[in-house]
């Protein structure tokens, strides 16, 4: 646990000069030593953002990696090249790859395993669709989307990959989810993690679906929640700003993660 984390997903956003008002606008803000912040950006853009992100306490991620090394896999971008580019986070297994481009637990769980032998920082991304929740399957679909990292990922790499909860109904639609409905989950995320590691509590698992300034800090409050996955916020520089405060606001607390 520790330090609060805050990561940025921009999605297929960006432009360059978009993107160079809103690192400047970022970089700008002494951001507090007791956080960590990365974003993660598009491919296109990731040697740009790297650059802008010099000498700034901003890590910089990509949103996918290839389940592949390098080699013959036409329009595919592997771990080697994200890590040449010094990626220090890859996102893997976000809901919306999962759900639009076929991406398989299995699948996930591959490229979270290159994503560390390459020496990146897989985020795993986990969560139930809304009919998931209905039907009273959440637990089980974490299990599922879980099984497949715990059998690919030796018990000393468990202890590096971050686990992003985010249930997809709350993904992009201004609804973020209860914060006694993360609990429960994010709960039960570190009870799995704790049957097969024994840094189970040094694992960050993350929040992420609709957080803004004013939910931030109450989500990060929770006892497992060791910061966030921030989508459309993480685009607007004041807001995402105010989300990094929440998080140090809540380290500096010490109410939690100590
Ligand atoms: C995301 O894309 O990972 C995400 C959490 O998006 P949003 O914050 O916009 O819901």
């Amino acid at each position: 646990m520790g330090d609060k984390l805050v990561i940025g997903n921009w999605k297929s956003n960006g432009r360059r000069l978009e993107n160079e008002a809103l690192l400047t606008l970022l970089c700008a803000q002494a951001l507090e030593p007791n956080i960590g912040v990365g974003v993660c950006v598009p491919y296109p853009y990731l040697d740009q953002v790297g650059r802008l992100l010099e000498g700034s306490a901003v890590v910089l991620g990509a949103q996918d990696v290839s389940a592949y090394p390098d080699g013959a896999y036409t329009g595919e971008v592997s771990v080697g090249m994200l890590a040449d580019f010094g990626c220090r986070y890859v996102i893997v297994g976000h809901s919306e790859r999962r759900a639009l481009f076929g991406e398989s637990d299995q699948m996930v769980a591959r490229k979270a395993r290159l994503a560390l032998e390459g020496g990146l920082v897989p985020v795993v991304c986990i969560g139930e669709t809304l009919a998931e929740r209905d039907g009273g399957e959440v637990a089980s679909v974490i299990s599922r989307q879980l099984e497949p990292i715990w059998a690919e990922l030796d018990v000393d790499d468990l202890a590096r990959i971050v686990i992003a909860y985010e249930p997809v109904w709350a993904i992009g639609t201004g609804l973020s989810a209860e914060p006694s409905q993360v609990d429960e989950v994010l709960a039960f995320v570190r009870q799995s993690l704790s049957s097969r590691s024994t840094q189970a509590d040094t694992v960050k698992i993350l929040y992420g679906g609709s957080v803004k300034a004013s939910t931030a800090f109450d989500l990060f409050s929770l006892p497992d929640c060791d910061g966030g996955l921030i989508g459309g916020a993480s685009l607007v520089a004041v807001e995402f700003l105010a989300i990094c405060k929440a998080a140090a606001a809540v380290s500096n607390n010490g109410s939690v993660n100590e």
